[in-house]
């Protein structure tokens, strides 16, 4: 057909009725399009002869053949001209197009990373990739050094190193990689974006020392993600140093060492003789060889960001940890929401590399922003689909920033039971003592629902913190203080992670929330929070209302509406609500500290001098 036919087809489509109506000429009405489409797979989508395509590509001066790649808009316009809507298709399945697996957002799924379904000929050994974690001041920075000073001596590394996340070193041949950056507050962190980096976490136990809160809480973390472990008992070469009780309360927070019994190995170390590194990393190597650690390096790349930041006269710069795939300079790839190509590939020690294999971590240059840890890089096949997929990314996230539920929230609880199945209630607690922990698990563990498992995936003394809220974004679990706060980091990750923080003061209260949500008898609660008080100077007559205190703010402001507590000395006389507020003759909302005011209570009129009135707004506890 030459383009004259074409047009008269068009016209005869539009105006014959028939062929015109959406969806005629055997064509779908509505087909959903990736960001980045094939001429041939439009063809093929919309059900038109990929020539037609072609020719009404040339109608608007773009030229090229079958394989030539179309936008989003490109492809749309195309498809309304021989009948067909199109809709965007979402980034999930725009990027399992594209080969790369992953779902949604800067989310890591592990399917992304799986090898189930791929060519067992492909598929190559990688090496393990350890992550140290333990108490602070254990010696973890220490051990990471003296593991890194093994490759200095075996010559593998030469001239200046840097710091960029993550090393490797060899041994009997094999490589294993390090995470260079210690504590499980990374690691959790990472986890929460679903992040699973780790093959085996070493947790460092000073001998002199032993097990100590951040112990107990990295064995909890270790544990929540499922990865084996294996104990450095460090600091051996220390006089107090006394590995037989450390290896006893091991034992008693849950991990049995083989010793003992249990399937922990245990390494004793002193990261400052540099003795049984060598043993611990032939331990690295024994357990992960029966995971049989396998990637496949022809596949595009995908690997987790664990550093970044913005170097003077360089720009961003990021370590990546290639976990699928071969990353090679020049690759297209997104990050999350930024679209950029390898500039440049470097090793610790700065030697620029044309590709990195699954397992090892390299620095990337040609990212345009600074991306997150725990960021997901995956490659795609061009330059267009990368910015393609980050702005339907963007997109994606602008319309569901408002729409952030939690989750996991109680009050959904009865709604997944009702779809079904027994259902797993996670739940991370802090209290303010051991005391009130063991009496708080207790009660838990009393609540019985054949429907329901309730699970405290991590319990903890002391106030939320930031990482607590990791933790329960990893474990889909929701949070329970008692007696204790959340700071602000805690509040502020919630926030972002969508996890549900919830407070108690009276054990009874929280067991009587959860037997509520099992039963679907669950109601919002509200929380009274202090807004102010003021002081009764003398009661004012009011014709039609009766007594209202005339009063001054002293601390805060007191508003319309909200809980009043009126004192008289220490007793609170009456709990009620503020009816009404006035500033000389006008009614207002509220009245702020040092102002005078006149003040209604419900249902209450004999105020005395001298009577404090607190104010307190409710907040709801579960919205
Ligand atoms: P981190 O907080 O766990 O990273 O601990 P560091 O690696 O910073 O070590 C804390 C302190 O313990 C430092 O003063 C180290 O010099 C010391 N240290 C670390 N390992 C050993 C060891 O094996 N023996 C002795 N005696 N001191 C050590």
């Amino acid at each position: 057909m030459l383009p004259s036919e074409v047009e008269e087809q068009v016209r005869k489509q539009f105006e014959g009725g028939g062929a015109a109506r959406r969806g005629g000429a055997g064509r779908p009405a509505e087909v959903e399009l990736p960001p980045v489409i094939t001429v041939r797979e439009l063809a093929d989508t919309i059900k038109a002869n990929a020539v037609d395509i072609i020719k009404e590509l040339m109608k608007n001066n773009i030229f090229g053949n079958i394989n030539h790649q179309l936008d989003f808009d490109t492809a749309a316009l195309v498809a309304d001209t021989f009948g067909v809507s199109a809709v965007p298709q979402a980034v999930d399945q725009a990027l399992s197009a594209n080969g790369s697996g992953d779902g949604v957002a800067t989310l890591a799924k592990p399917e992304l990373f799986s090898i189930k379904g791929d060519d067992p000929s492909e598929l190559v050994d990688r090496p393990p990739v350890v992550t140290i974690m333990g108490h602070v001041d254990h010696g973890k920075t220490s051990i990471l050094d003296a593991i890194r000073q093994t490759r200095v001596a075996a010559g593998e590394a030469g001239g200046i190193t840097q710091r960029i996340g993550a090393y490797q070193v060899e041994k009997n041949g094999r490589k294993i990689t390090f995470i260079d950056t210690p504590g499980h507050e990374a690691f959790t962190a990472m986890r929460a974006r679903g992040a699973q980096i780790t093959d085996v976490a070493v947790l460092v136990t000073a001998a002199d020392d032993g097990v100590m809160p951040q112990t107990i809480e990295a064995i909890q973390h270790i544990k929540a993600a499922s990865v084996p472990m294996i104990v450095a008992l460090n600091k051996i070469d220390k006089d107090n140093a006394n590995p037989d009780k450390v290896k006893q309360q091991l034992s008693d927070h849950g991990v049995l060492i083989e010793e003992y019994g249990g399937d922990v190995p245990l390494v004793p170390v002193s990261a400052k003789e540099k003795t049984g590194l060598n043993d611990l990393l032939e331990m690295i190597l024994l357990v992960t060889e029966i995971a049989e650690l396998k990637a496949n390096p022809h596949k595009p790349a995908a690997g987790t960001i664990i550093d970044a930041h913005l170097e003077r006269g360089r720009g961003p710069i990021a370590t990546v940890l290639v976990q699928t795939g071969t990353l090679r300079v020049g690759d297209n790839f997104v990050i999350g929401l930024i679209a950029g190509k390898v500039r440049a590939l470097l090793n610790e020690d700065g030697k620029k590399l044309e590709e990195v294999p699954p397992g090892a971590p390299a620095v990337v240059t040609g990212i345009p922003d600074v991306p997150d840890a725990g960021d997901i890089l995956q490659v795609v096949d061009s330059e267009r689909t990368a910015r393609a997929i980050a702005e339907q990314r963007a997109e994606q996230r602008r319309r569901t920033a408002t729409a952030g539920a939690p989750r996991q929230r109680l009050e959904d609880l009865y709604a997944q039971i009702q779809q079904g199945g027994v259902k797993d209630l996670n739940i991370a607690l802090k209290a303010d003592s051991p005391g009130s922990l063991e009496a708080l698990k207790g009660q838990l563990m009393k609540i019985q629902d054949p429907k329901v498992r309730l699970r405290v995936v991590f319990e903890g003394v002391g106030q939320i913190g930031e990482s607590d809220v990791n933790l329960a974004a990893a474990s889909e679990a929701i949070v329970v203080g008692f007696n204790v706060k959340a700071d602000e980091k805690a509040q502020a990750a919630a926030e972002k992670q969508r996890v549900e923080l919830r407070q108690y003061d009276v054990v009874y209260h929280l067991t009587e929330d959860i037997e509520k949500a099992i039963k679907g008898l669950y109601e919002p609660t509200f929380r009274q929070v202090y807004e102010g008080k003021a002081e009764v100077r003398m009661p004012i007559r009011v014709p039609k209302v009766g007594n209202i205190a005339g009063s001054q703010v002293m601390e805060g402001k007191v508003s319309r509406g909200s809980v009043a507590k009126l004192y008289r000395g220490k007793q609170v006389v009456i709990e009620t609500k503020i009816a009404n507020l006035k500033r000389f003759k006008d009614d207002v909302r509220e009245v702020q500290q040092g102002y005078e005011c006149g003040i209604e209570l419900a249902d209450y009129h004999e105020f005395e001098e001298g009577d404090i009135i607190e104010a307190y707004v409710l907040e709801q506890e579960n919205p």
